[in-house]
């Protein structure tokens, strides 16, 4: 039988045995009711780390960002953030949906915006105009192949927005790969954000999960619209238990998968087909097929030999290493990508 290798996501991590074990130690109880400790410890866990006032755990990323879009607007607000966002992209045009406000895109180089980039696009208070309410910026970013802002780059817009009266979300699905990277510290983050969204079940490698981080009156309000958008959860605690062991254990081990993006992406270099690798600053590689091969076949032949990845265009693929990824796997697909001979363009 062949090994599948599946570089397609760091969402396919599969809960570890002392995840499991932790899961089913948990003290739990009905969190609608505020009674579930452990979901109360993971959301205070993660709130000290960022140096916020409290949390909210819900059960996805999407969740926790389009709740945070909705604290943060009003109808016909406008959200200013990147072309590449998932809150923009990939969260099913739930910004309309949920908060019925218009959305600015922005062009950031590999999609990390700056204050240069945001200011002109700040709308003036005139009837014509949305109001502009909440930028959004995202760390790491995935479109941008896993870029990394820096705190000095984070303080400057956080700035700018207070100078204008927005509100500054952190869409975090990858924070800590970004802490990992920079060095930077959680601690350092609170101070600069109204609402920060982690997710624990990407590289961190819980089977559920992410955690909304704002001020009590945020989380007050956030609890409420998690109840509206039907994610108010009971026993929530087994889910909660597996995010509290995947912080204890997993978050120390991220730059192992850092290590392994840039073993990949100096592979990918040498190769034929490919013309172009993003930089690597985190656990994304995307990539760029040179003239004459498609995205669609150099995935196929990768898929024939036991390597799964994702296309993010016509002519881009990418891969994402995690927790489920180990060294004798890059070895091996290190090997493949060496000897692969994809079938150019007819
Ligand atoms: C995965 C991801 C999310 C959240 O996705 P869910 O699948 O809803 O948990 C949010 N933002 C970014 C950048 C992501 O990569």
């Amino acid at each position: 039988m062949q090994i599948k290798t599946d570089f397609r996501s760091d969402t396919v991590t599969l809960p570890v045995p002392g995840m499991l074990a932790a899961m089913m130690a948990a003290k739990v109880g009905d969190d609608v009711y505020g009674e579930d400790d452990t979901v109360a410890e993971l959301e205070n866990k993660l709130a000290r780390t960022f140096n916020m006032e409290a949390g909210l755990f819900c059960p996805s990323g999407t969740m926790t960002n389009q709740i945070a879009i909705k604290c943060f607007t009003q109808p016909m607000d406008e959200v200013i953030c990147d072309q590449t966002a998932h809150v923009y992209r990939y969260e099913g045009g739930g910004i309309a949906y949920h908060s019925m406000a218009s959305v600015r895109l922005l062009h950031g180089p590999r999609g990390i915006l700056t204050p240069e980039l945001i200011a002109p696009e700040i709308n003036d208070d005139n009837i014509h105009y949305p109001n502009s309410s909440l930028v959004v910026l995202e760390n790491t970013v995935n479109k941008g192949g896993g870029a990394c802002y820096t705190l000095e780059q984070i303080a400057t817009i956080y700035e700018l927005c207070r100078r204008n009266g927005l509100k500054l979300h952190l869409d975090g699905a990858r924070i800590f790969n970004a802490l990992t990277a920079t060095g930077d510290e959680a601690q350092q983050y609170g101070q600069y954000f109204d609402g920060i969204s982690v997710c624990l079940s990407k590289g961190l490698g819980a089977p559920i999960g992410s955690v909304l981080l704002g001020s009590k009156e945020t989380i007050h309000k956030a609890r409420k619209i998690r109840k509206a958008f039907g994610g108010g959860m009971r026993q929530s605690g087994f889910l909660a238990a597996a995010g509290i062991y995947a912080l204890d254990h997993h978050v120390s081990r991220l730059s192992e998968d850092h290590a392994h993006a840039q073993l990949l992406a100096e592979a990918l270099k040498e190769t034929a087909y490919v013309a172009e690798v993003m930089p690597v600053e985190t656990n994304i590689v995307i990539f760029k097929m040179a003239a004459g091969y498609s995205s669609a076949a150099v995935l196929g032949s990768l898929n024939e030999k036991g390597i799964l990845c994702g296309t993010t265009g016509p002519d881009t693929i990418r891969f994402v290493t995690h927790l489920n990824i180990s060294p004798e796997m890059v070895a091996h697909a290190i090997q493949t990508i060496k000897e692969l001979k994809p079938a150019r363009n007819s």
